[in-house]
Protein backbone atom coordinates (compact mmCIF):
# COMPACT_ATOMS: atom_id res chain seq x y z
CA UNK A 1 0.00 0.00 0.00
CA UNK A 2 1.24 3.21 -0.78
CA UNK A 3 0.93 6.16 1.74
CA UNK A 4 -2.36 7.31 -0.07
CA UNK A 5 -5.41 5.60 -1.35
CA UNK A 6 -5.34 7.26 -4.97
CA UNK A 7 -7.62 6.21 -8.06
CA UNK A 8 -4.85 4.17 -9.32
CA UNK A 9 -4.98 2.24 -6.64
CA UNK A 10 -5.72 -1.23 -6.91
CA UNK A 11 -7.94 -2.88 -4.85
CA UNK A 12 -7.25 -6.82 -4.03
CA UNK A 13 -10.06 -8.04 -1.96
CA UNK A 14 -10.77 -11.73 0.15
CA UNK A 15 -14.12 -13.00 -0.36
CA UNK A 16 -15.67 -15.09 2.40
CA UNK A 17 -17.85 -15.94 5.17
CA UNK A 18 -16.52 -14.95 7.86
CA UNK A 19 -13.34 -13.29 7.09
CA UNK A 20 -12.99 -11.01 10.16
CA UNK A 21 -10.41 -13.07 11.66
CA UNK A 22 -8.38 -13.80 8.27
CA UNK A 23 -4.03 -12.97 8.64
CA UNK A 24 -4.23 -12.35 5.00
CA UNK A 25 -4.98 -8.71 4.91
CA UNK A 26 -2.02 -8.22 7.26
CA UNK A 27 0.19 -10.49 5.27
CA UNK A 28 -0.59 -8.77 2.06
CA UNK A 29 -0.73 -5.04 2.56
CA UNK A 30 3.12 -5.81 4.76
CA UNK A 31 4.42 -7.79 1.35
CA UNK A 32 2.30 -4.12 -1.05
CA UNK A 33 4.22 -2.01 1.20
CA UNK A 34 7.80 -3.51 0.94
CA UNK A 35 7.36 -3.36 -3.08
CA UNK A 36 5.59 0.23 -2.93
CA UNK A 37 3.20 -1.11 -5.32
CA UNK A 38 -0.48 0.57 -5.61
CA UNK A 39 -2.69 -1.82 -3.80
CA UNK A 40 -4.13 -2.14 -1.42
CA UNK A 41 -5.97 -5.42 0.14
CA UNK A 42 -9.40 -5.49 1.76
CA UNK A 43 -11.40 -8.46 3.44
CA UNK A 44 -15.02 -8.29 2.07
CA UNK A 45 -17.91 -10.47 3.69
CA UNK A 46 -20.04 -11.57 1.18
CA UNK A 47 -23.30 -14.35 0.75
CA UNK A 48 -22.70 -17.16 -1.80
CA UNK A 49 -25.56 -15.40 -3.86
CA UNK A 50 -23.32 -12.32 -3.88
CA UNK A 51 -19.67 -13.88 -4.86
CA UNK A 52 -19.88 -14.77 -8.52
CA UNK A 53 -21.00 -10.64 -9.20
CA UNK A 54 -18.68 -9.42 -6.66
CA UNK A 55 -15.63 -11.45 -7.89
CA UNK A 56 -15.79 -11.24 -11.72
CA UNK A 57 -16.74 -6.96 -10.74
CA UNK A 58 -13.16 -6.75 -8.85
CA UNK A 59 -10.88 -8.71 -11.33
CA UNK A 60 -12.66 -7.00 -14.27
CA UNK A 61 -11.78 -3.31 -12.63
CA UNK A 62 -8.41 -4.10 -12.30
CA UNK A 63 -7.98 -5.76 -8.54
CA UNK A 64 -8.50 -9.72 -8.22
CA UNK A 65 -8.43 -11.75 -4.78
CA UNK A 66 -8.80 -14.66 -2.51
CA UNK A 67 -11.40 -16.69 -1.60
CA UNK A 68 -11.78 -18.88 1.78
CA UNK A 69 -14.58 -21.04 3.35
CA UNK A 70 -17.59 -21.11 2.18
CA UNK A 71 -16.97 -20.00 -1.09
CA UNK A 72 -14.14 -21.78 -2.61
CA UNK A 73 -16.25 -24.27 -5.42
CA UNK A 74 -18.60 -21.49 -6.36
CA UNK A 75 -15.38 -19.49 -7.19
CA UNK A 76 -14.66 -22.06 -8.95
CA UNK A 77 -17.58 -22.12 -11.12
CA UNK A 78 -17.39 -18.31 -11.35
CA UNK A 79 -14.08 -17.97 -13.27
CA UNK A 80 -13.72 -18.04 -17.03
CA UNK A 81 -10.12 -20.32 -17.08
CA UNK A 82 -8.55 -22.63 -14.47
CA UNK A 83 -5.05 -23.54 -13.32
CA UNK A 84 -4.03 -27.05 -13.02
CA UNK A 85 -4.32 -26.95 -9.42
CA UNK A 86 -7.97 -25.59 -9.45
CA UNK A 87 -9.28 -28.31 -11.92
CA UNK A 88 -7.98 -30.40 -9.91
CA UNK A 89 -9.10 -29.76 -6.58
CA UNK A 90 -12.40 -28.33 -7.84
CA UNK A 91 -11.86 -25.15 -5.66
CA UNK A 92 -10.62 -21.82 -6.74
CA UNK A 93 -9.28 -19.68 -3.34
CA UNK A 94 -7.35 -17.08 -5.87
CA UNK A 95 -8.79 -14.96 -8.82
CA UNK A 96 -7.50 -12.48 -11.31
CA UNK A 97 -7.57 -11.15 -14.50
CA UNK A 98 -5.80 -11.75 -17.86
CA UNK A 99 -6.16 -11.21 -21.51
CA UNK A 100 -9.60 -10.17 -20.68
CA UNK A 101 -11.06 -13.56 -18.81
CA UNK A 102 -11.15 -14.12 -14.56
CA UNK A 103 -8.81 -16.91 -14.11
CA UNK A 104 -8.77 -19.10 -11.11
CA UNK A 105 -6.21 -21.17 -8.90
CA UNK A 106 -6.11 -22.68 -5.78
CA UNK A 107 -2.90 -21.80 -4.03
CA UNK A 108 -3.62 -23.78 -1.31
CA UNK A 109 -1.94 -26.74 -3.31
CA UNK A 110 1.66 -24.56 -3.89
CA UNK A 111 1.19 -23.64 -0.23
CA UNK A 112 1.38 -27.43 0.69
CA UNK A 113 3.88 -28.57 -1.56
CA UNK A 114 6.41 -25.50 0.10
CA UNK A 115 5.19 -26.48 4.03
CA UNK A 116 6.44 -29.94 2.65
CA UNK A 117 9.70 -29.40 1.46
CA UNK A 118 10.92 -26.73 4.53
CA UNK A 119 9.96 -29.36 6.99
CA UNK A 120 11.52 -32.64 5.47
CA UNK A 121 13.87 -30.86 3.37
CA UNK A 122 12.89 -32.29 0.21
CA UNK A 123 9.42 -33.36 -1.90
CA UNK A 124 7.25 -35.68 -0.97
CA UNK A 125 8.79 -37.90 -3.97
CA UNK A 126 8.47 -41.60 -3.30
CA UNK A 127 6.94 -41.14 0.35
CA UNK A 128 4.58 -42.87 2.49
CA UNK A 129 2.00 -40.29 3.72
CA UNK A 130 -0.30 -40.86 6.41
CA UNK A 131 -3.38 -38.07 6.12
CA UNK A 132 -5.70 -37.50 8.51
CA UNK A 133 -9.08 -35.53 7.14
CA UNK A 134 -10.77 -35.40 3.80
CA UNK A 135 -12.24 -32.07 3.25
CA UNK A 136 -11.08 -29.10 1.26
CA UNK A 137 -7.10 -28.59 2.64
CA UNK A 138 -7.16 -32.16 2.48
CA UNK A 139 -8.31 -32.44 -1.49
CA UNK A 140 -5.12 -29.60 -1.91
CA UNK A 141 -2.80 -31.85 0.07
CA UNK A 142 -3.63 -35.09 -1.82
CA UNK A 143 -3.34 -33.01 -5.63
CA UNK A 144 0.36 -32.00 -4.43
CA UNK A 145 1.64 -35.16 -3.11
CA UNK A 146 0.23 -37.15 -6.17
CA UNK A 147 1.85 -34.89 -8.67
CA UNK A 148 4.92 -35.33 -6.70
CA UNK A 149 4.54 -38.45 -6.76
CA UNK A 150 4.33 -39.47 -3.57
CA UNK A 151 3.95 -43.57 -3.48
CA UNK A 152 1.25 -44.03 -1.74
CA UNK A 153 -0.88 -42.21 0.94
CA UNK A 154 -3.23 -43.57 3.45
CA UNK A 155 -7.04 -41.42 4.81
CA UNK A 156 -8.57 -41.76 7.85
CA UNK A 157 -11.22 -39.15 8.27
CA UNK A 158 -14.10 -39.05 10.69
CA UNK A 159 -16.71 -39.62 7.67
CA UNK A 160 -15.26 -42.63 5.70
CA UNK A 161 -17.59 -42.06 2.27
CA UNK A 162 -16.41 -38.66 2.05
CA UNK A 163 -12.39 -40.02 2.46
CA UNK A 164 -13.66 -42.53 -0.25
CA UNK A 165 -14.74 -40.03 -2.72
CA UNK A 166 -11.24 -38.36 -1.84
CA UNK A 167 -9.66 -41.29 -2.89
CA UNK A 168 -11.82 -42.08 -5.82
CA UNK A 169 -11.07 -38.30 -7.49
CA UNK A 170 -7.17 -38.82 -7.32
CA UNK A 171 -6.56 -42.31 -7.52
CA UNK A 172 -5.86 -43.09 -11.26
CA UNK A 173 -2.02 -41.72 -11.35
CA UNK A 174 1.22 -43.21 -10.12
CA UNK A 175 0.10 -42.97 -6.14
CA UNK A 176 -1.35 -45.15 -4.37
CA UNK A 177 -4.36 -44.20 -2.42
CA UNK A 178 -5.70 -46.25 0.54
CA UNK A 179 -8.73 -45.25 2.81
CA UNK A 180 -8.56 -46.76 6.44
CA UNK A 181 -12.22 -46.47 8.64
CA UNK A 182 -9.60 -45.87 11.96
CA UNK A 183 -6.15 -45.44 12.52
CA UNK A 184 -6.10 -49.47 14.10
CA UNK A 185 -6.42 -50.30 10.43
CA UNK A 186 -3.56 -48.08 9.52
CA UNK A 187 -0.56 -50.80 11.01
CA UNK A 188 2.57 -50.76 11.91
CA UNK A 189 4.91 -49.55 8.98
CA UNK A 190 6.41 -46.67 8.63
CA UNK A 191 5.37 -43.05 7.40
CA UNK A 192 7.81 -40.23 5.83
CA UNK A 193 4.69 -37.78 7.44
CA UNK A 194 1.53 -37.30 9.04
CA UNK A 195 -0.63 -34.68 7.57
CA UNK A 196 -3.25 -33.29 10.23
CA UNK A 197 -5.86 -32.03 7.70
CA UNK A 198 -8.80 -32.06 10.12
CA UNK A 199 -10.04 -29.24 11.89
CA UNK A 200 -9.19 -30.36 15.25
CA UNK A 201 -7.31 -28.26 17.18
CA UNK A 202 -9.01 -24.82 15.84
CA UNK A 203 -10.73 -24.89 19.39
CA UNK A 204 -9.75 -25.60 22.90
CA UNK A 205 -10.59 -28.61 24.49
CA UNK A 206 -10.17 -30.41 20.85
CA UNK A 207 -8.54 -34.19 21.29
CA UNK A 208 -5.46 -34.60 19.45
CA UNK A 209 -5.92 -35.64 15.94
CA UNK A 210 -3.32 -38.29 16.46
CA UNK A 211 -1.89 -39.63 20.09
CA UNK A 212 1.60 -39.60 18.87
CA UNK A 213 1.72 -42.64 21.59
CA UNK A 214 -0.62 -44.66 19.52
CA UNK A 215 0.99 -43.43 15.92
CA UNK A 216 3.07 -45.79 13.66
CA UNK A 217 6.47 -44.72 13.05
CA UNK A 218 6.53 -40.96 11.55
CA UNK A 219 9.61 -39.15 9.95
CA UNK A 220 7.75 -36.05 10.12
CA UNK A 221 4.35 -34.09 10.84
CA UNK A 222 2.26 -31.55 9.27
CA UNK A 223 -0.31 -29.60 10.92
CA UNK A 224 -2.14 -27.36 8.63
CA UNK A 225 -3.78 -25.72 11.44
CA UNK A 226 -2.10 -22.49 12.76
CA UNK A 227 -1.54 -21.70 16.15
CA UNK A 228 1.03 -18.85 17.70
CA UNK A 229 4.41 -18.54 17.14
CA UNK A 230 4.17 -22.22 15.03
CA UNK A 231 2.64 -24.20 17.66
CA UNK A 232 -0.61 -25.79 18.15
CA UNK A 233 -0.88 -28.05 20.68
CA UNK A 234 -0.61 -31.20 18.75
CA UNK A 235 2.61 -29.65 17.42
CA UNK A 236 3.92 -29.34 21.10
CA UNK A 237 2.27 -33.16 21.75
CA UNK A 238 4.48 -35.03 18.14
CA UNK A 239 7.49 -32.59 19.23
CA UNK A 240 7.55 -33.88 22.62
CA UNK A 241 7.59 -37.60 21.05
CA UNK A 242 11.00 -36.94 19.04
CA UNK A 243 8.65 -36.34 15.87
CA UNK A 244 9.34 -32.97 13.99
CA UNK A 245 6.60 -31.24 13.74
CA UNK A 246 5.58 -27.88 12.16
CA UNK A 247 1.96 -25.68 12.02
CA UNK A 248 0.45 -24.24 9.14
CA UNK A 249 1.94 -21.09 9.12
CA UNK A 250 4.43 -22.07 6.02
CA UNK A 251 1.44 -23.38 3.84
CA UNK A 252 -0.32 -20.27 5.01
CA UNK A 253 2.66 -17.78 3.97
CA UNK A 254 3.45 -20.09 0.79
CA UNK A 255 -0.10 -19.73 -0.40
CA UNK A 256 -0.54 -16.17 0.04
CA UNK A 257 3.06 -15.96 -2.00
CA UNK A 258 1.77 -17.70 -4.70
CA UNK A 259 -1.60 -15.59 -5.04
CA UNK A 260 0.94 -12.86 -4.55
CA UNK A 261 2.24 -13.45 -7.69
CA UNK A 262 -0.33 -14.24 -10.00
CA UNK A 263 -1.76 -10.48 -8.52
CA UNK A 264 1.54 -8.73 -9.16
CA UNK A 265 3.89 -10.26 -11.52
CA UNK A 266 6.59 -10.22 -9.57
CA UNK A 267 8.38 -12.37 -6.75
CA UNK A 268 6.91 -11.98 -3.49
CA UNK A 269 8.82 -10.58 -0.52
CA UNK A 270 8.69 -13.47 1.75
CA UNK A 271 10.57 -11.58 4.48
CA UNK A 272 8.36 -8.98 5.13
CA UNK A 273 5.15 -11.51 4.71
CA UNK A 274 6.51 -13.36 7.14
CA UNK A 275 7.26 -10.66 9.76
CA UNK A 276 4.18 -9.52 9.24
CA UNK A 277 3.35 -12.63 10.18
CA UNK A 278 5.23 -13.28 13.48
CA UNK A 279 4.36 -9.57 14.30
CA UNK A 280 0.14 -10.29 14.73
CA UNK A 281 -1.50 -11.96 17.38
CA UNK A 282 -3.21 -15.37 16.36
CA UNK A 283 -6.59 -15.42 18.70
P1 LIG B 1 -13.32 -28.82 5.81
O1 LIG B 1 -13.43 -28.95 4.34
O2 LIG B 1 -14.50 -28.37 6.59
O3 LIG B 1 -12.86 -30.27 6.38
C1 LIG B 1 -12.76 -30.48 7.77
C2 LIG B 1 -12.13 -31.83 8.05
O4 LIG B 1 -12.00 -31.99 9.47
C3 LIG B 1 -12.97 -33.02 7.58
O5 LIG B 1 -12.12 -34.08 7.22
C4 LIG B 1 -13.76 -33.35 8.84
O6 LIG B 1 -14.21 -34.68 8.90
C5 LIG B 1 -12.70 -33.17 9.90
N1 LIG B 1 -13.27 -32.92 11.22
C6 LIG B 1 -13.96 -31.84 11.63
N2 LIG B 1 -14.33 -31.99 12.92
C7 LIG B 1 -13.87 -33.20 13.32
C8 LIG B 1 -13.93 -33.93 14.53
N3 LIG B 1 -14.58 -33.45 15.62
N4 LIG B 1 -13.34 -35.14 14.61
C9 LIG B 1 -12.69 -35.64 13.53
N5 LIG B 1 -12.60 -35.00 12.33
C10 LIG B 1 -13.18 -33.80 12.23
O7 LIG B 1 -12.14 -27.86 6.23
P2 LIG B 1 -10.79 -27.56 5.41
O8 LIG B 1 -10.98 -26.36 4.58
O9 LIG B 1 -10.34 -28.84 4.78
O10 LIG B 1 -9.81 -27.16 6.61
C11 LIG B 1 -9.27 -28.14 7.48
C12 LIG B 1 -8.21 -27.50 8.37
O11 LIG B 1 -7.10 -27.07 7.56
C13 LIG B 1 -8.70 -26.25 9.10
O12 LIG B 1 -8.17 -26.27 10.39
C14 LIG B 1 -8.12 -25.10 8.33
O13 LIG B 1 -7.87 -23.98 9.13
C15 LIG B 1 -6.80 -25.72 7.87
N6 LIG B 1 -6.28 -25.09 6.65
C16 LIG B 1 -5.06 -24.48 6.74
C17 LIG B 1 -4.51 -23.88 5.63
C18 LIG B 1 -3.17 -23.23 5.76
O14 LIG B 1 -2.79 -22.45 4.86
N7 LIG B 1 -2.40 -23.54 6.79
C19 LIG B 1 -5.20 -23.88 4.40
C20 LIG B 1 -6.45 -24.50 4.34
C21 LIG B 1 -6.99 -25.11 5.49
P3 LIG B 1 -15.65 -35.07 8.27
O15 LIG B 1 -15.42 -35.26 6.80
O16 LIG B 1 -15.99 -36.32 8.98
O17 LIG B 1 -16.60 -33.94 8.57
Amino acid sequence: MTDAVAASTRVIALLGDPVSHSLSPRIQNAAIRALCLDGVYVALRCSGDDLPALLRALARAGGGGNVTVPHKEAAFRAVDRRTTAAEATGAVNTFWLADGEVWGDNTDVEGFTAAVRTLLGRSAAGGRVLLLGAGGAARAAVHALASHAATQIVIVNRTQVRARELADRFGRGRTRIDVVASMDEVGAGAFDLVVNATSLGLHAGDPLPLDPAAAPPIEAALDLVYGRAGETRWVRAMTAHGIPTADGTEMLLRQGAAAFRRWWSVDPPLDAMRAALREMPVS
